[in-house]
């Protein structure tokens, strides 16, 4: 089958579309032909090296968000069929670590993550367990369907499992052209809360409003945290979800209210923040990490999907061949919502 292999670390160059064994599943295994597929960040990242996941091997096909149809069924497989139209959940536990035992899979010392540390789907098909497919609306787009893994469970646990936001408060969001914030931005407005967005630019600063946002601002503007302020009557806000990093991770401190929750994950402009701890302490806030999703909590975030009428947010829907392209596209930051592959 054809597939895209990286073969080293660096430009987009160490990726070809190549030829490769038939992927062979194990008894409780399905194969999944892929139809779409959704790049990420870490795609890219892990291309430049160095690699972030344990476990991560040259040569590596990328590709974690997959939606398809079952080609093949293991024998072992139970509850899913030929034919069946699925996404992937593509962090997969192991089920017999004490972690998983305990029903804290999420952290899983040996957790396999399709299109990270395992083969993923910038490929025809693509082997998982049979526990990981889920069936999709027989009405919704395979383009649609391979946008929901990775950015919705990102912003469910952010802000359900983590940030415990409630009816009538307003949470602020970054970075509204990403694919994690126009989830959340959608997710939030859905729980009842009041949503501000900000973004470096005004065609995503539009989205934002046209997703649900009442209040957008650049956070380019040198007044934009008094502009928050004003919008909240002058208190701040009460959750912020900042899945960026150093570059606001201050300014989401200085928008929240006293006691307010800041909500973090993601490391996309570095690993390092710096903030006045006394303002921190002082003001009682609250400095909550958005770990990664268990199991259960994927299940979870697919039930609320399924009857929130989202919108899926597309960039651009490409040929799997356009790969390299799609990444450095990616990497320029020059996107808005999700890029879509077709094999
Ligand atoms: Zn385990």
């Amino acid at each position: 089958m054809k597939a895209f292999v990286q073969t080293g670390f660096g430009a987009s160059d160490v990726l070809s579309l190549v030829d490769i064994p038939e992927p062979r599943p194990e008894p409780d295994d399905v194969v999944v032909q892929v139809a779409a597929a959704a790049l990420n960040r870490l795609d890219v990242l892990q291309r430049k090296g160095p690699a972030l996941l344990p476990g991560f091997t040259l040569p590596h096909i990328a590709g974690m968000d997959i939606a398809g149809t079952v080609v093949e069924v293991g024998p072992a497989a139970v509850g899913v069929e030929l034919g069946h139209r699925v996404l992937v959940n593509p962090s997969i536990e192991c089920g017999v670590c004490p972690a998983c035992l305990a029903g804290d899979d999420a952290f899983c010392p040996n957790k396999q993550v399709v299109g990270a540390n395992a083969p993923g789907g910038f490929a025809e098909r693509v082997v998982v367990p049979h526990t990981h497919v889920h069936r999709i609306p027989d009405t919704m787009s395979f383009t649609e369907a391979c946008t929901i893994p990775t950015i919705h469970s990102t912003a469910w646990g952010a802000l359900v499992e983590t940030g415990d936001l409630r009816v009538g408060e307003w949470m602020l969001v970054h970075a509204a052209g990403s694919g994690v914030s126009t989830a959340a931005i959608q997710l939030a407005q859905r729980m009842g809360a009041r949503v501000i967005a900000t973004a470096g630019t005004e065609p995503k600063l539009e989205l934002a409003l046209a997703l649900g946002a009442e209040f957008a601002v650049s956070n380019r503007d040198p007044g934009w945290i008094d502009a928050v302020r004003a919008v909240t009557g002058g208190r701040g806000v009460d959750m912020v979800f900042d899945h960026v990093g150093p570059a606001l991770f201050d300014a989401s401190i200085q928008c929240l209210r006293p006691r307010g929750r800041l909500v973090f994950c993601g490391t996309t402009t570095g690993a390092m923040a710096t903030f006045s701890l006394p303002y921190a302490y002082q003001f009682g806030l609250r400095l909550l990490g958005s770990d990664t999703y268990s199991r259960a909590e994927f299940a979870r975030m697919l039930e609320s999907y399924w009857v929130s009428d989202f919108t899926a947010v597309v960039d651009v829907e490409l040929p799997l061949a356009d790969l390299p392209d799609a990444q450095d596209r990616l990497d320029a930051n020059d996107v808005i919502g999700k890029i879509v592959l077709h094999p």
